[in-house]
């Protein structure tokens, strides 16, 4: 059993150490397949045990096992924060146990919920009226996208640029939904010539793309879509988060025509993963997609709650977070933040370009590098192998072409020049 108090101070203690010595450990996890499953029990304990030996087996079988998001220098995928004020606000949350599964059920949760995702709306510069709710990812916000965009259209395809990212197709597989994938040009954005929307649900416009930050003409999407009745949603997963910075504003042209968007503050605005922020600007289509309530939740003081905007019923307090990482760095301290990732990322890329056994693949976007060195995929691979496995740094890599490219992503608050230098140095050897 737990003291609380005793274990609770512990356990902060054991956070505030992980996070100061983070940059220690190793980037990558570096345990093989089924280590951990071999010194995990089989079955759960029959008998209470003290939480101090969770704590224990936290530093002896987890720790190594982990491979640390939360590292300095982890520049896979889009690296991201868990910051210290969403940190508390997590553990709070578990305390309070909200379960707005109705308003009544959970005033605070509902109402911070819809206060907080419109403070972001207005960070963001997006248009009001918009109504915006809170998923755990943007798998969820798009198949919830989707979902209203098939009840809004009564048609059943959805088109999407190759660079689009997987979620979009697994959603509608998921969905039933027919998958047309459009090729990118040498902008790697989705080609819109010879588009035919006619028989449409939804074109999903990528700002952001997962492989290289390319950005899709989403005013062009947009007007053609509207034109044709089809559905426009917005995956800007990742780099809406840069829209609180006015000089990324570019990247929104013709967001403001969309039906729907989604942006992950677990991605690039230091809240604790799960977090996805999802708007329409056509709430009540949206809502008769969604609405079901069943004779136990309807009550006399019954106001629109969020379940009806999406799949869950039971939805946990998650704008806590929110909430407090927004009051805790202010607009400004993002920004700070987000301006400092994107200039260590075009001063990789200067490195990149300035040596000649290094090559871009793609132009710098947001806070995103895509290289490769100027030789053979094998090369490529083996560099990737190499410096991964050092767990000095850790980077991850995608395709253009048919060609092996490698990414570092910076979205870390800890990440430093230092930092940088240090994975140009990894990677070149040093
Ligand atoms: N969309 C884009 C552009 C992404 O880069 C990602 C993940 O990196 C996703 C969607 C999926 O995000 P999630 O893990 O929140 O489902």
């Amino acid at each position: 059993m737990t003291d609380f108090r005793v274990d609770g101070a512990a356990a902060l203690e054991w956070a505030a150490r992980y996070l100061e010595r983070v940059g220690e450990l190793p980037v990558l996890a570096q345990v093989k397949p089924g280590e951990l499953s071999a010194q995990l029990p089989l079955s759960a304990p029959e008998k209470a045990e003290p939480f101090a030996n969770v704590l224990r087996d936290l530093d002896d079988l987890i720790l190594p096992a982990l491979t640390n998001w939360q590292h300095p220098r982890f520049f896979a995928y889009f690296a991201v924060t868990s910051s210290e004020p969403g940190i508390l606000a997590e553990l709070l949350a578990a305390a309070l146990q909200q379960v707005a599964i109705v308003w009544r059920a959970s005033p605070a949760s509902t109402e911070l919920e819809l206060r907080t995702v419109d403070w972001v709306r207005q960070l963001l510069g997006l248009p009001g009226g918009w109504h915006g709710h809170i998923e755990d990812t943007a798998s969820t916000s798009t198949l919830a996208a989707l979902v209203a965009a098939r009840h809004v259209t009564g048609r059943n395809a959805v088109v999407l640029s190759e660079h689009a990212h997987s979620s979009v197709e697994k959603d509608a597989r998921m969905l039933g939904m027919e998958i047309r994938k459009i090729a990118a040009d040498e902008n790697l954005a989705m080609r819109t010539d010879g588009l035919d929307l006619s028989d449409v649900a939804a074109v999903v416009a990528t700002v952001g793309t997962t492989s290289f930050a390319s950005v899709d003409p989403v005013r062009e999407l947009a007007e053609r879509a509207h034109a044709a009745g089809a559905w426009l949603h917005v995956d800007a997963a990742y780099a809406g988060a840069a829209w609180i910075c006015d000089e990324e504003r570019w990247s929104q042209d013709g967001v403001e025509l969309a039906d729907s968007l989604v942006v992950n503050p677990h991605k690039w605005l230091l809240v604790p993963a799960d977090c996805s922020l999802v708007w329409t600007s056509r709430p009540d289509e949206w809502r008769e997609a969604f609405t079901l309530t069943p004779e136990y939740l309807r009550t006399s003081d019954y106001v629109d709650s969020l379940p009806d905007y999406g799949p869950a019923l039971g939805r946990r307090f998650r704008s806590l977070k929110l909430w407090a990482v927004l009051r805790c760095y202010g607009a400004e301290g993002l920004r700070a933040i987000q301006r400092e990732h994107m200039r260590l990322a075009r001063l990789f890329a200067e490195w990149v370009e300035a040596d000649p056994r290094w090559e871009l693949a793609a132009p710098v976007r947001f806070s995103l590098v895509a290289f490769r060195y100027a030789g053979t995929d094998e090369e490529n691979e083996a560099i990737l192998e190499r410096v991964n496995r050092s767990g000095e740094i850790f980077i991850s890599h995608t395709k253009l072409d048919g060609r092996y490219v490698l990414r570092l992503a910076i979205g870390n608050a800890r990440t430093t020049e230092a930092d940088v230098r240090r994975a140009w140095e990894v990677l070149n050897g040093v």
